[in-house]
């Protein structure tokens, strides 16, 4: 089983789309097994994002990523990482698919709804990032041993 890091952007909040996009990980059988609400700082957007420091948009994306809180998810799941970047879709919604996450709900580059972890060692860092230990839970549901 893995675990992986899902971050709903401020347009999500924005739109009132958290419940939508909670109910497509949940009806894909993924077990939410951290959830809370978080105002993200500049210090915290570097350091997940340190990648594209050197682009032209990044002081973009920390406007963005700062201007409401995000809602920080851990989803736990058979093959969780590459099952949740499939719903998630192409980091461009004009080249996402329909069916997908960004390509039902977003519009833009700048505002594609939904961060997701891409592999199991970025996923192991960016749990950590958001989540103490102690918030992240294990328990059964009646589901599991189908799942
Ligand atoms: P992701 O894993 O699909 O989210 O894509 P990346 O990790 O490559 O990029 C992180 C985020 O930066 C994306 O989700 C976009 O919001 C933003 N981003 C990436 N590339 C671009 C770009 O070329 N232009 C703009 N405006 N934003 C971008």
């Amino acid at each position: 089983m893995e675990t992986t890091l899902i971050l709903l952007k401020p347009d999500t909040i924005e739109r009132s789309l958290i419940g939508q996009v909670i109910a497509r990980l949940e009806a894909k059988g993924l077990k939410i097994t951290g959830l809370k609400m978080m105002q993200l700082d500049d210090a915290i957007i570097e350091e997940h994002y340190d990648f594209l420091m050197d682009k032209p948009f990044f002081p973009n994306i920390k406007k963005y990523m700062t201007r409401t809180p995000i809602v920080a998810i851990a989803a736990k799941g058979a093959n969780a990482i590459a099952t949740v970047r499939m719903l998630t879709g192409a980091t461009n919604p004009v080249e996402a698919l329909p069916g997908s996450i960004r390509g039902d709900l977003a519009l833009s580059i700048d505002a594609n709804i939904i961060h997701a972890s891409d592999t199991s060692e970025n996923a192991e860092i960016e749990l950590n990032r958001f989540f103490k230990g102690t918030d992240i839970f294990t328990y059964n549901k009646l589901t599991d041993e189908v799942l």
